[in-house]
Protein backbone atom coordinates (compact mmCIF):
# COMPACT_ATOMS: atom_id res chain seq x y z
CA UNK A 1 0.00 0.00 0.00
CA UNK A 2 1.50 3.65 -1.05
CA UNK A 3 2.29 5.43 1.57
CA UNK A 4 1.59 9.58 1.86
CA UNK A 5 3.09 11.36 4.02
CA UNK A 6 2.17 14.44 5.79
CA UNK A 7 1.70 16.64 8.83
CA UNK A 8 -1.66 16.97 9.39
CA UNK A 9 -4.80 15.30 7.17
CA UNK A 10 -8.03 16.42 7.01
CA UNK A 11 -10.77 14.87 6.44
CA UNK A 12 -13.24 16.58 4.37
CA UNK A 13 -13.17 19.41 2.41
CA UNK A 14 -16.73 21.55 2.89
CA UNK A 15 -16.94 24.63 4.80
CA UNK A 16 -15.64 23.27 7.82
CA UNK A 17 -12.64 21.25 6.52
CA UNK A 18 -11.84 23.87 4.11
CA UNK A 19 -11.82 26.78 6.92
CA UNK A 20 -9.62 24.61 8.78
CA UNK A 21 -6.77 24.21 5.78
CA UNK A 22 -6.90 27.92 5.27
CA UNK A 23 -6.04 28.14 8.82
CA UNK A 24 -3.52 25.65 9.09
CA UNK A 25 -1.68 27.14 5.94
CA UNK A 26 -1.66 30.43 7.17
CA UNK A 27 -0.86 30.32 10.73
CA UNK A 28 1.90 27.27 10.09
CA UNK A 29 3.01 27.95 6.53
CA UNK A 30 5.78 25.06 6.63
CA UNK A 31 3.51 22.15 7.52
CA UNK A 32 1.94 19.70 5.27
CA UNK A 33 -1.75 19.32 4.91
CA UNK A 34 -3.24 16.79 3.24
CA UNK A 35 -7.24 17.42 2.51
CA UNK A 36 -9.23 14.13 1.88
CA UNK A 37 -12.34 14.00 0.24
CA UNK A 38 -14.87 11.60 -1.31
CA UNK A 39 -16.65 14.55 -3.67
CA UNK A 40 -14.72 17.50 -5.28
CA UNK A 41 -14.73 20.10 -2.76
CA UNK A 42 -17.58 21.96 -4.42
CA UNK A 43 -20.21 19.19 -3.94
CA UNK A 44 -19.89 19.22 -0.08
CA UNK A 45 -23.01 19.91 1.38
CA UNK A 46 -22.47 23.45 2.68
CA UNK A 47 -22.78 24.09 -0.82
CA UNK A 48 -26.44 23.72 -0.50
CA UNK A 49 -27.14 25.95 2.17
CA UNK A 50 -29.47 28.35 1.73
CA UNK A 51 -30.76 30.80 4.80
CA UNK A 52 -27.38 32.44 5.43
CA UNK A 53 -25.19 32.93 8.58
CA UNK A 54 -25.65 34.10 12.19
CA UNK A 55 -23.24 36.89 13.43
CA UNK A 56 -23.77 40.14 15.67
CA UNK A 57 -23.37 42.84 13.64
CA UNK A 58 -26.21 45.70 14.06
CA UNK A 59 -26.12 48.49 16.77
CA UNK A 60 -29.63 47.23 18.42
CA UNK A 61 -28.27 43.73 18.91
CA UNK A 62 -25.48 42.26 21.36
CA UNK A 63 -23.64 39.40 21.98
CA UNK A 64 -25.69 38.57 25.07
CA UNK A 65 -28.74 38.52 22.86
CA UNK A 66 -26.84 35.98 20.85
CA UNK A 67 -25.88 33.94 23.82
CA UNK A 68 -29.18 33.81 25.02
CA UNK A 69 -31.19 33.10 21.86
CA UNK A 70 -28.43 30.34 21.45
CA UNK A 71 -28.83 29.17 24.88
CA UNK A 72 -32.13 28.69 25.46
CA UNK A 73 -32.80 27.70 21.57
CA UNK A 74 -30.62 24.67 22.78
CA UNK A 75 -33.05 23.49 25.76
CA UNK A 76 -29.99 24.37 27.55
CA UNK A 77 -27.69 21.66 26.57
CA UNK A 78 -25.01 23.89 25.20
CA UNK A 79 -21.93 23.99 27.20
CA UNK A 80 -22.31 28.28 27.53
CA UNK A 81 -18.10 28.60 27.73
CA UNK A 82 -18.40 27.16 24.32
CA UNK A 83 -21.34 29.62 23.09
CA UNK A 84 -19.53 32.57 24.76
CA UNK A 85 -16.28 31.80 22.72
CA UNK A 86 -18.67 31.11 19.53
CA UNK A 87 -20.79 34.24 19.56
CA UNK A 88 -17.44 36.63 20.03
CA UNK A 89 -15.53 34.87 16.92
CA UNK A 90 -18.92 34.60 14.96
CA UNK A 91 -19.15 38.32 13.38
CA UNK A 92 -14.80 38.27 13.01
CA UNK A 93 -15.00 35.00 10.65
CA UNK A 94 -17.97 36.54 8.49
CA UNK A 95 -16.38 39.73 8.03
CA UNK A 96 -13.11 37.59 7.30
CA UNK A 97 -14.99 35.86 4.42
CA UNK A 98 -16.27 39.35 3.19
CA UNK A 99 -12.30 40.22 2.71
CA UNK A 100 -11.99 37.36 1.02
CA UNK A 101 -14.63 38.03 -1.11
CA UNK A 102 -17.84 36.92 0.17
CA UNK A 103 -20.71 38.52 -1.61
CA UNK A 104 -23.18 39.32 1.33
CA UNK A 105 -26.30 41.41 0.19
CA UNK A 106 -26.32 45.14 1.25
CA UNK A 107 -28.92 47.37 3.10
CA UNK A 108 -29.53 50.39 0.88
CA UNK A 109 -26.80 52.36 2.71
CA UNK A 110 -24.09 49.92 1.63
CA UNK A 111 -23.87 48.06 4.63
CA UNK A 112 -24.40 44.15 5.59
CA UNK A 113 -28.22 43.24 5.27
CA UNK A 114 -29.27 40.88 8.01
CA UNK A 115 -32.48 38.85 7.94
CA UNK A 116 -34.52 37.52 10.55
CA UNK A 117 -33.95 33.19 11.19
CA UNK A 118 -36.25 31.12 13.58
CA UNK A 119 -35.50 31.27 17.41
CA UNK A 120 -33.23 34.68 17.14
CA UNK A 121 -34.94 37.67 18.70
CA UNK A 122 -32.73 40.09 16.65
CA UNK A 123 -32.28 40.44 13.00
CA UNK A 124 -28.45 39.13 12.71
CA UNK A 125 -28.58 36.53 9.43
CA UNK A 126 -26.25 37.95 7.24
CA UNK A 127 -27.07 35.97 3.96
CA UNK A 128 -26.10 36.27 0.07
CA UNK A 129 -29.51 35.74 -1.27
CA UNK A 130 -30.77 32.19 -0.86
CA UNK A 131 -27.62 30.92 -1.87
CA UNK A 132 -25.48 31.73 1.21
CA UNK A 133 -23.92 28.14 1.42
CA UNK A 134 -22.96 27.82 -2.18
CA UNK A 135 -20.99 31.62 -1.78
CA UNK A 136 -19.34 30.80 1.41
CA UNK A 137 -17.63 27.45 -0.08
CA UNK A 138 -16.99 28.80 -3.43
CA UNK A 139 -15.41 32.00 -1.28
CA UNK A 140 -13.43 29.40 0.98
CA UNK A 141 -12.18 26.64 -1.86
CA UNK A 142 -10.98 30.09 -3.97
CA UNK A 143 -9.29 31.14 -0.77
CA UNK A 144 -7.62 27.56 -0.48
CA UNK A 145 -6.37 27.62 -3.84
CA UNK A 146 -3.54 30.08 -2.77
CA UNK A 147 -1.68 28.10 0.04
CA UNK A 148 0.78 25.74 -2.04
CA UNK A 149 1.13 23.69 1.05
CA UNK A 150 -2.62 22.28 1.08
CA UNK A 151 -2.43 19.11 -1.45
CA UNK A 152 -5.87 18.00 -2.42
CA UNK A 153 -7.23 14.67 -2.39
CA UNK A 154 -10.16 14.47 -4.01
CA UNK A 155 -12.52 11.63 -4.71
CA UNK A 156 -10.57 9.66 -2.24
CA UNK A 157 -13.01 7.90 0.38
CA UNK A 158 -11.41 7.95 3.97
CA UNK A 159 -11.72 4.81 5.47
CA UNK A 160 -10.12 4.46 8.63
CA UNK A 161 -7.96 6.21 11.80
CA UNK A 162 -4.60 4.59 12.39
CA UNK A 163 -3.76 4.24 15.75
CA UNK A 164 -0.76 4.05 17.68
CA UNK A 165 -0.20 3.80 21.21
CA UNK A 166 -3.36 5.85 21.86
CA UNK A 167 -2.65 8.88 19.29
CA UNK A 168 -4.08 8.97 16.08
CA UNK A 169 -1.66 8.71 13.43
CA UNK A 170 -3.33 9.40 10.37
CA UNK A 171 -5.86 7.30 8.29
CA UNK A 172 -6.41 5.22 5.51
CA UNK A 173 -8.26 5.84 2.23
CA UNK A 174 -8.98 4.92 -0.93
CA UNK A 175 -8.69 6.79 -4.55
CA UNK A 176 -12.12 6.33 -5.64
CA UNK A 177 -11.25 6.46 -9.94
CA UNK A 178 -8.59 2.91 -9.46
CA UNK A 179 -9.72 1.20 -5.79
CA UNK A 180 -6.37 1.73 -4.87
CA UNK A 181 -5.46 1.81 -1.08
CA UNK A 182 -3.34 4.34 0.40
CA UNK A 183 -1.52 5.03 4.03
CA UNK A 184 -1.68 9.10 4.78
CA UNK A 185 0.63 9.30 7.98
CA UNK A 186 0.32 12.26 9.90
CA UNK A 187 0.79 14.14 13.45
CA UNK A 188 -2.98 14.64 13.87
CA UNK A 189 -5.92 14.42 12.20
CA UNK A 190 -8.98 16.74 11.49
CA UNK A 191 -12.67 14.87 10.82
CA UNK A 192 -14.74 17.56 8.97
CA UNK A 193 -17.16 14.87 7.40
CA UNK A 194 -20.33 16.34 7.72
CA UNK A 195 -23.71 15.47 9.46
CA UNK A 196 -25.22 11.72 8.78
CA UNK A 197 -29.05 13.14 7.70
CA UNK A 198 -29.41 10.19 5.13
CA UNK A 199 -30.12 7.61 7.82
CA UNK A 200 -33.28 8.33 8.02
CA UNK A 201 -35.31 8.02 4.46
CA UNK A 202 -37.12 11.87 4.33
CA UNK A 203 -33.86 14.29 4.46
CA UNK A 204 -33.08 17.58 2.91
CA UNK A 205 -29.26 16.08 3.21
CA UNK A 206 -27.01 14.98 0.10
CA UNK A 207 -26.64 11.54 -0.81
CA UNK A 208 -23.06 11.75 0.44
CA UNK A 209 -24.16 12.61 4.24
CA UNK A 210 -23.57 9.67 5.56
CA UNK A 211 -21.82 10.06 8.84
CA UNK A 212 -18.13 8.63 7.79
CA UNK A 213 -16.13 10.63 9.45
CA UNK A 214 -18.10 10.15 13.14
CA UNK A 215 -18.34 6.03 12.18
CA UNK A 216 -14.38 6.69 11.86
CA UNK A 217 -13.79 8.11 15.36
CA UNK A 218 -16.33 5.84 16.66
CA UNK A 219 -14.67 3.09 15.74
CA UNK A 220 -11.62 4.22 17.00
CA UNK A 221 -12.31 4.81 20.38
CA UNK A 222 -13.86 8.15 20.43
CA UNK A 223 -17.42 8.80 22.25
CA UNK A 224 -20.15 10.09 20.04
CA UNK A 225 -22.33 13.02 22.26
CA UNK A 226 -25.86 13.67 22.22
CA UNK A 227 -26.33 12.05 18.54
CA UNK A 228 -30.19 11.52 19.82
CA UNK A 229 -30.89 15.00 18.71
CA UNK A 230 -31.88 15.11 15.61
CA UNK A 231 -33.46 17.82 13.90
CA UNK A 232 -36.52 17.76 11.91
CA UNK A 233 -36.77 21.01 9.53
CA UNK A 234 -40.48 22.14 9.68
CA UNK A 235 -40.14 22.84 5.97
CA UNK A 236 -39.73 20.59 3.32
CA UNK A 237 -40.46 19.71 -0.15
CA UNK A 238 -42.87 17.16 0.53
CA UNK A 239 -41.84 14.54 -2.55
CA UNK A 240 -38.12 15.09 -2.67
CA UNK A 241 -37.06 16.32 0.59
CA UNK A 242 -35.50 19.60 -0.63
CA UNK A 243 -34.76 22.20 1.79
CA UNK A 244 -36.97 25.91 1.49
CA UNK A 245 -34.80 27.85 3.79
CA UNK A 246 -36.00 29.51 6.87
CA UNK A 247 -35.53 32.46 5.11
CA UNK A 248 -39.22 32.09 3.32
CA UNK A 249 -40.16 32.60 7.15
CA UNK A 250 -37.84 35.14 7.42
CA UNK A 251 -38.93 37.03 5.09
CA UNK A 252 -42.45 36.81 5.74
CA UNK A 253 -44.08 33.45 4.81
CA UNK A 254 -46.69 32.38 7.16
CA UNK A 255 -47.65 28.43 7.48
CA UNK A 256 -51.79 27.43 7.70
CA UNK A 257 -53.37 24.15 7.80
CA UNK A 258 -56.26 23.24 6.11
CA UNK A 259 -58.58 26.02 7.78
CA UNK A 260 -56.13 28.60 6.74
CA UNK A 261 -55.29 29.00 10.13
CA UNK A 262 -52.22 30.01 11.35
CA UNK A 263 -51.81 27.08 13.44
CA UNK A 264 -48.75 28.13 15.16
CA UNK A 265 -50.66 30.52 17.48
CA UNK A 266 -52.00 27.44 18.80
CA UNK A 267 -48.80 26.01 20.30
CA UNK A 268 -47.50 29.04 22.79
CA UNK A 269 -45.72 30.66 19.77
CA UNK A 270 -47.52 34.34 20.50
CA UNK A 271 -50.67 35.49 18.99
CA UNK A 272 -51.23 35.89 15.14
CA UNK A 273 -49.76 39.23 13.77
CA UNK A 274 -51.50 40.68 10.24
CA UNK A 275 -50.36 38.80 7.40
CA UNK A 276 -47.60 41.47 5.06
CA UNK A 277 -46.81 43.70 8.53
CA UNK A 278 -43.63 42.81 10.02
CA UNK A 279 -43.23 40.24 12.39
CA UNK A 280 -43.76 41.83 15.38
CA UNK A 281 -44.25 38.30 17.51
CA UNK A 282 -42.11 34.92 16.72
CA UNK A 283 -45.31 32.54 15.27
CA UNK A 284 -43.18 31.66 11.91
CA UNK A 285 -39.97 32.75 13.46
CA UNK A 286 -40.23 30.17 16.30
CA UNK A 287 -37.39 27.46 16.95
CA UNK A 288 -37.42 24.49 14.56
CA UNK A 289 -37.83 21.87 17.20
CA UNK A 290 -41.62 23.36 17.97
CA UNK A 291 -42.16 24.26 14.72
CA UNK A 292 -42.09 20.31 13.52
CA UNK A 293 -43.63 19.08 16.76
CA UNK A 294 -46.52 21.23 15.97
CA UNK A 295 -47.35 19.99 12.77
CA UNK A 296 -46.82 16.72 14.29
CA UNK A 297 -49.64 17.97 16.64
CA UNK A 298 -51.75 18.94 13.51
CA UNK A 299 -51.28 16.03 11.66
CA UNK A 300 -53.41 14.05 14.65
CA UNK A 301 -55.83 16.40 14.63
CA UNK A 302 -56.72 15.85 10.65
CA UNK A 303 -55.75 19.92 10.36
CA UNK A 304 -53.63 19.15 7.29
CA UNK A 305 -53.68 19.44 3.94
CA UNK A 306 -54.05 16.35 1.73
CA UNK A 307 -52.06 16.26 -1.35
CA UNK A 308 -50.74 14.07 -4.03
CA UNK A 309 -47.56 14.01 -2.11
CA UNK A 310 -49.01 12.73 1.00
CA UNK A 311 -50.29 15.24 4.17
CA UNK A 312 -48.95 18.37 4.48
CA UNK A 313 -49.39 22.29 5.65
CA UNK A 314 -49.13 25.12 3.56
CA UNK A 315 -46.01 27.64 3.32
CA UNK A 316 -47.86 31.02 1.79
CA UNK A 317 -45.08 33.61 0.36
CA UNK A 318 -47.99 34.91 -1.94
CA UNK A 319 -47.85 38.29 -0.35
CA UNK A 320 -44.20 39.01 -0.42
CA UNK A 321 -45.11 39.48 -3.93
CA UNK A 322 -42.78 38.73 -7.17
CA UNK A 323 -40.23 41.24 -6.73
CA UNK A 324 -39.21 40.76 -3.51
CA UNK A 325 -39.51 36.92 -4.25
CA UNK A 326 -37.50 37.31 -7.12
CA UNK A 327 -34.56 39.53 -5.31
CA UNK A 328 -34.19 37.42 -1.70
CA UNK A 329 -35.94 33.64 -2.47
CA UNK A 330 -35.10 33.01 -6.26
CA UNK A 331 -33.81 29.27 -5.20
CA UNK A 332 -36.87 28.79 -3.44
CA UNK A 333 -39.16 30.09 -6.33
CA UNK A 334 -37.17 27.72 -8.38
CA UNK A 335 -37.43 24.85 -6.49
CA UNK A 336 -41.36 24.82 -5.86
CA UNK A 337 -41.84 24.92 -9.77
CA UNK A 338 -39.69 22.86 -10.45
CA UNK A 339 -39.97 20.00 -8.55
CA UNK A 340 -43.89 20.86 -7.39
CA UNK A 341 -44.77 22.96 -10.33
CA UNK A 342 -46.38 25.35 -7.72
CA UNK A 343 -45.60 29.25 -8.24
CA UNK A 344 -44.93 30.51 -5.24
CA UNK A 345 -45.86 34.32 -6.50
CA UNK A 346 -49.49 33.12 -7.09
CA UNK A 347 -50.27 29.53 -4.53
CA UNK A 348 -49.33 28.57 -1.46
CA UNK A 349 -46.57 25.89 -1.43
CA UNK A 350 -47.30 22.32 0.60
CA UNK A 351 -44.52 21.22 3.26
CA UNK A 352 -43.78 19.36 5.99
CA UNK A 353 -40.99 18.35 8.23
CA UNK A 354 -37.40 16.74 6.64
CA UNK A 355 -34.90 15.43 8.62
CA UNK A 356 -32.05 18.04 8.28
CA UNK A 357 -28.97 17.79 10.43
CA UNK A 358 -27.38 15.98 13.39
CA UNK A 359 -27.11 18.05 16.59
CA UNK A 360 -25.13 15.63 17.99
CA UNK A 361 -21.83 14.16 16.91
CA UNK A 362 -17.99 13.16 17.53
CA UNK A 363 -17.72 14.63 21.21
CA UNK A 364 -14.96 17.51 21.24
CA UNK A 365 -13.88 20.56 23.82
CA UNK A 366 -14.31 23.97 22.91
CA UNK A 367 -11.23 23.70 21.36
CA UNK A 368 -12.32 21.30 18.80
CA UNK A 369 -10.45 18.16 20.70
CA UNK A 370 -11.62 15.01 21.24
CA UNK A 371 -10.54 12.40 23.82
CA UNK A 372 -7.88 10.61 21.45
CA UNK A 373 -4.84 12.47 21.31
CA UNK A 374 -3.79 13.64 17.80
CA UNK A 375 -7.95 13.76 16.75
CA UNK A 376 -9.78 16.94 16.08
CA UNK A 377 -13.20 17.12 14.65
CA UNK A 378 -14.81 19.97 13.16
CA UNK A 379 -18.80 21.12 11.82
CA UNK A 380 -21.33 18.92 11.22
CA UNK A 381 -19.78 15.75 12.66
CA UNK A 382 -18.74 16.89 15.75
CA UNK A 383 -20.77 18.06 18.82
CA UNK A 384 -18.43 20.78 20.22
CA UNK A 385 -21.92 21.19 22.58
CA UNK A 386 -22.68 24.30 21.13
CA UNK A 387 -26.00 23.56 19.68
CA UNK A 388 -27.49 21.52 22.84
CA UNK A 389 -30.79 19.91 21.72
CA UNK A 390 -31.60 21.83 19.06
CA UNK A 391 -29.65 24.16 16.94
CA UNK A 392 -30.68 27.95 15.45
CA UNK A 393 -30.60 28.07 12.12
CA UNK A 394 -27.74 29.73 10.82
CA UNK A 395 -25.85 28.90 13.30
CA UNK A 396 -23.96 25.83 11.63
CA UNK A 397 -22.50 28.20 8.77
CA UNK A 398 -20.49 29.82 11.68
CA UNK A 399 -19.76 27.09 13.45
CA UNK A 400 -18.17 25.82 10.55
CA UNK A 401 -16.08 28.89 10.49
CA UNK A 402 -15.29 29.19 14.23
CA UNK A 403 -14.37 26.07 15.26
CA UNK A 404 -12.86 24.48 11.78
CA UNK A 405 -10.13 27.68 12.29
CA UNK A 406 -10.50 26.17 16.74
CA UNK A 407 -9.19 22.67 15.38
CA UNK A 408 -6.46 24.05 13.34
CA UNK A 409 -4.89 25.91 15.87
CA UNK A 410 -5.23 23.68 18.71
CA UNK A 411 -3.77 20.82 16.19
CA UNK A 412 -0.53 23.22 15.49
CA UNK A 413 -0.60 23.60 19.64
CA UNK A 414 -0.39 19.50 19.76
CA UNK A 415 2.00 19.22 16.76
CA UNK A 416 5.01 20.37 18.83
CA UNK A 417 4.33 17.57 21.74
CA UNK A 418 3.96 14.18 19.32
CA UNK A 419 6.97 11.79 19.92
CA UNK A 420 8.22 10.89 16.19
CA UNK A 421 7.40 7.35 14.75
CA UNK A 422 9.03 4.76 13.02
CA UNK A 423 6.64 4.58 9.74
CA UNK A 424 6.60 0.72 9.57
CA UNK A 425 4.59 0.60 12.79
CA UNK A 426 1.47 1.92 11.34
CA UNK A 427 1.62 -0.77 8.53
CA UNK A 428 -0.33 -3.44 10.70
CA UNK A 429 -3.19 -1.14 11.49
CA UNK A 430 -2.87 -0.09 8.00
CA UNK A 431 -3.33 -3.64 6.59
CA UNK A 432 -6.73 -4.05 8.44
CA UNK A 433 -8.35 -1.25 6.11
CA UNK A 434 -6.97 -3.47 3.47
CA UNK A 435 -8.07 -7.21 4.80
CA UNK A 436 -11.63 -5.44 5.52
CA UNK A 437 -11.96 -4.19 2.13
CA UNK A 438 -10.62 -7.81 0.56
CA UNK A 439 -12.74 -9.75 2.70
CA UNK A 440 -15.78 -7.48 1.06
CA UNK A 441 -14.07 -8.79 -2.24
CA UNK A 442 -13.55 -12.45 -1.74
CA UNK A 443 -17.20 -13.38 0.22
CA UNK A 444 -18.67 -15.82 -2.18
CA UNK A 445 -21.52 -16.50 0.82
CA UNK A 446 -23.02 -12.65 1.05
CA UNK A 447 -26.70 -12.77 1.77
CA UNK A 448 -27.77 -9.53 2.38
CA UNK A 449 -28.30 -7.31 -0.22
CA UNK A 450 -26.81 -3.27 0.30
CA UNK A 451 -30.16 -1.59 -0.44
CA UNK A 452 -32.36 -4.48 1.56
CA UNK A 453 -30.30 -3.19 4.45
CA UNK A 454 -30.44 0.39 4.14
CA UNK A 455 -33.91 0.41 3.45
CA UNK A 456 -35.12 -1.60 6.92
CA UNK A 457 -32.79 0.68 8.45
CA UNK A 458 -34.21 4.05 7.21
CA UNK A 459 -37.84 2.84 8.33
CA UNK A 460 -36.75 2.21 11.34
CA UNK A 461 -35.24 5.31 12.25
CA UNK A 462 -38.42 7.11 10.87
CA UNK A 463 -40.93 5.16 12.27
CA UNK A 464 -39.26 4.51 15.80
CA UNK A 465 -37.13 7.59 16.02
CA UNK A 466 -38.81 10.39 14.49
CA UNK A 467 -40.24 13.93 15.95
CA UNK A 468 -42.05 11.92 18.77
CA UNK A 469 -40.51 9.22 20.64
CA UNK A 470 -41.75 6.61 22.88
CA UNK A 471 -39.93 3.58 25.19
CA UNK A 472 -41.37 1.02 23.16
CA UNK A 473 -40.91 2.26 19.78
CA UNK A 474 -36.59 3.15 20.70
CA UNK A 475 -36.22 -0.24 22.31
CA UNK A 476 -37.65 -1.55 19.19
CA UNK A 477 -35.64 0.73 16.94
CA UNK A 478 -32.21 -0.44 19.60
CA UNK A 479 -32.97 -3.86 18.88
CA UNK A 480 -33.65 -3.58 14.52
CA UNK A 481 -30.51 -1.63 14.19
CA UNK A 482 -28.48 -4.42 16.29
CA UNK A 483 -29.99 -6.64 14.62
CA UNK A 484 -29.18 -4.97 10.98
CA UNK A 485 -25.72 -4.36 12.27
CA UNK A 486 -24.96 -8.18 12.74
CA UNK A 487 -26.56 -8.96 9.51
CA UNK A 488 -24.27 -6.32 7.41
CA UNK A 489 -21.37 -8.31 8.55
CA UNK A 490 -23.14 -10.70 5.76
CA UNK A 491 -23.82 -7.85 2.76
CA UNK A 492 -22.88 -8.86 -0.74
CA UNK A 493 -20.84 -7.11 -3.16
CA UNK A 494 -22.28 -7.19 -6.18
CA UNK A 495 -20.27 -5.62 -8.38
CA UNK A 496 -16.48 -6.86 -7.91
CA UNK A 497 -14.33 -4.37 -10.16
CA UNK A 498 -12.35 -2.10 -8.82
CA UNK A 499 -12.60 1.21 -10.83
CA UNK A 500 -14.60 3.78 -9.39
CA UNK A 501 -16.62 0.81 -7.48
CA UNK A 502 -20.21 2.88 -6.38
CA UNK A 503 -21.43 -0.72 -4.86
CA UNK A 504 -18.68 -0.41 -3.00
CA UNK A 505 -19.05 2.92 -1.28
CA UNK A 506 -22.15 2.58 -0.83
CA UNK A 507 -21.67 -0.55 1.65
CA UNK A 508 -19.09 0.92 3.26
CA UNK A 509 -21.23 4.23 3.82
CA UNK A 510 -24.36 1.86 5.00
CA UNK A 511 -22.09 0.87 7.49
CA UNK A 512 -20.88 4.24 8.86
CA UNK A 513 -24.60 4.98 8.69
CA UNK A 514 -25.65 1.74 11.18
CA UNK A 515 -22.82 3.00 13.21
CA UNK A 516 -24.40 6.29 13.91
CA UNK A 517 -27.83 5.28 14.13
CA UNK A 518 -26.90 2.61 17.00
CA UNK A 519 -25.87 5.59 18.56
CA UNK A 520 -28.73 7.97 17.96
CA UNK A 521 -30.89 4.81 18.80
CA UNK A 522 -29.17 3.99 22.17
CA UNK A 523 -29.10 7.45 23.40
CA UNK A 524 -32.72 8.38 22.81
CA UNK A 525 -33.37 4.94 24.72
CA UNK A 526 -31.32 6.10 27.63
CA UNK A 527 -32.75 9.88 27.43
CA UNK A 528 -35.82 9.64 29.41
CA UNK A 529 -37.03 13.20 29.34
CA UNK A 530 -38.00 15.68 26.48
CA UNK A 531 -35.57 18.99 25.51
CA UNK A 532 -35.34 20.41 22.35
CA UNK A 533 -35.57 17.75 19.40
CA UNK A 534 -35.88 14.86 21.75
CA UNK A 535 -39.37 14.65 22.57
CA UNK A 536 -41.20 11.91 24.39
CA UNK A 537 -44.84 10.68 24.35
CA UNK A 538 -44.12 8.94 28.17
CA UNK A 539 -41.77 11.88 29.05
CA UNK A 540 -43.45 14.90 28.29
CA UNK A 541 -41.18 17.22 30.53
CA UNK A 542 -37.40 18.33 30.55
CA UNK A 543 -36.04 16.80 33.31
CA UNK A 544 -33.11 19.20 34.75
CA UNK A 545 -32.48 16.81 37.76
CA UNK A 546 -31.50 13.84 35.81
CA UNK A 547 -30.57 14.75 32.50
CA UNK A 548 -29.05 17.99 31.91
CA UNK A 549 -25.89 16.37 30.59
CA UNK A 550 -24.58 14.93 27.53
CA UNK A 551 -24.98 11.93 26.53
CA UNK A 552 -21.48 9.91 25.72
CA UNK A 553 -21.97 6.47 23.54
CA UNK A 554 -19.12 4.52 23.70
CA UNK A 555 -18.51 1.62 21.19
CA UNK A 556 -18.37 -2.17 22.30
CA UNK A 557 -17.75 -3.75 19.00
CA UNK A 558 -20.19 -5.83 17.96
CA UNK A 559 -22.30 -5.23 21.57
CA UNK A 560 -24.62 -2.60 22.34
CA UNK A 561 -22.29 0.35 23.14
CA UNK A 562 -21.77 1.64 26.84
CA UNK A 563 -23.34 4.90 27.76
CA UNK A 564 -22.45 7.51 30.42
CA UNK A 565 -22.98 11.15 30.74
CA UNK A 566 -20.95 14.32 30.81
CA UNK A 567 -21.91 17.70 32.48
CA UNK A 568 -23.20 20.39 31.00
CA UNK A 569 -21.00 23.46 31.40
CA UNK A 570 -23.86 26.28 32.62
CA UNK A 571 -21.81 29.75 33.08
CA UNK A 572 -24.42 32.38 33.18
CA UNK A 573 -27.94 30.95 32.43
CA UNK A 574 -29.62 28.76 34.94
CA UNK A 575 -31.96 26.30 32.84
CA UNK A 576 -35.20 28.68 32.70
CA UNK A 577 -38.40 28.80 30.47
CA UNK A 578 -38.69 28.79 26.33
CA UNK A 579 -40.75 31.15 26.05
CA UNK A 580 -41.21 32.33 22.37
CA UNK A 581 -44.60 34.24 23.12
CA UNK A 582 -42.88 37.74 23.04
CA UNK A 583 -41.43 40.14 20.86
CA UNK A 584 -39.37 39.25 17.83
CA UNK A 585 -37.77 42.89 16.25
C1 LIG B 1 -30.19 22.05 2.28
C2 LIG B 1 -29.46 22.60 3.47
C3 LIG B 1 -29.52 23.95 3.77
C4 LIG B 1 -28.84 24.46 4.87
N1 LIG B 1 -28.91 25.80 5.13
C5 LIG B 1 -28.21 26.31 6.17
C6 LIG B 1 -28.20 27.71 6.42
O1 LIG B 1 -28.78 28.51 5.69
N2 LIG B 1 -27.51 28.16 7.49
C7 LIG B 1 -26.81 27.33 8.32
O2 LIG B 1 -26.19 27.81 9.27
N3 LIG B 1 -26.79 25.99 8.09
C8 LIG B 1 -27.46 25.47 7.04
N4 LIG B 1 -27.44 24.11 6.81
C9 LIG B 1 -26.55 23.27 7.63
C10 LIG B 1 -25.12 23.40 7.16
O3 LIG B 1 -25.10 23.71 5.79
C11 LIG B 1 -24.31 22.13 7.38
O4 LIG B 1 -24.43 21.72 8.71
C12 LIG B 1 -22.86 22.37 7.05
O5 LIG B 1 -22.72 22.90 5.75
C13 LIG B 1 -21.98 21.14 7.19
O6 LIG B 1 -20.67 21.48 6.80
P1 LIG B 1 -19.44 20.52 7.04
O7 LIG B 1 -18.22 21.23 6.56
O8 LIG B 1 -19.46 20.04 8.44
O9 LIG B 1 -19.76 19.27 6.12
P2 LIG B 1 -20.08 19.17 4.55
O10 LIG B 1 -20.20 20.47 3.88
O11 LIG B 1 -21.21 18.21 4.46
O12 LIG B 1 -18.76 18.50 4.00
C14 LIG B 1 -18.38 17.19 4.36
C15 LIG B 1 -17.11 16.83 3.62
O13 LIG B 1 -16.66 15.57 4.10
C16 LIG B 1 -16.28 14.77 3.01
N5 LIG B 1 -16.41 13.36 3.39
C17 LIG B 1 -17.46 12.76 4.00
N6 LIG B 1 -17.20 11.44 4.15
C18 LIG B 1 -15.96 11.23 3.64
C19 LIG B 1 -15.14 10.09 3.49
N7 LIG B 1 -15.52 8.87 3.88
N8 LIG B 1 -13.93 10.25 2.90
C20 LIG B 1 -13.51 11.46 2.46
N9 LIG B 1 -14.25 12.57 2.57
C21 LIG B 1 -15.46 12.45 3.17
C22 LIG B 1 -17.20 15.19 1.88
O14 LIG B 1 -16.62 14.87 0.64
C23 LIG B 1 -17.28 16.70 2.11
O15 LIG B 1 -16.22 17.35 1.48
C24 LIG B 1 -28.10 23.59 5.71
C25 LIG B 1 -28.04 22.23 5.42
C26 LIG B 1 -28.74 21.74 4.33
C27 LIG B 1 -28.69 20.25 4.09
Amino acid sequence: METVSTDVVIVGAGGAGLRAAIALAETAPTLRIALISKVYPMRSHTCAAEGGAAGVIKPDDSFDFHFHDTVGGGDWLSDQDCVEYFIHEAPKELLQLEHWGCPWNREADGSVAVRPFGGMKKQRTWFAADKSGFHILHTLFQTSLQFPSITRFDEYFGLDLLMHDGRCRGITAMEMRSGELRQFHAKAVIIAGGGAGRMFPFSTNGAIKTGDGIAMAYRAGAPLKDMEFVQYHPTGLPNTGSLLTEACRGEGGILTNKHGRRYLQDYGMGPETPVGKPQLKTMELGPRDRLSQAYWHELQKGNTVSTQWGECVLLDMRHLGAKKIRERLPLVHELAESYLGVDIIKDPVPIRPVVHYMMGGISTNTAAATPLPGLFAAGECACVSLNGANRLGSNSLVELLVFGRRAALSAIDYLQTVPALDASSLNAAADTTRQRIEALYNRNDGVESMSGLRREMMDTMEKNVGIYRNEAGLQEGVNKIHELRARYTRVKLTDRSRVFNTDLFQILELGSMLDCAEAVTVGALARRESRGAHQRLDYVDRDDTNFLRHTMVHRQGADLPRVDYLDVVITRSPPGVRDYSGDHK
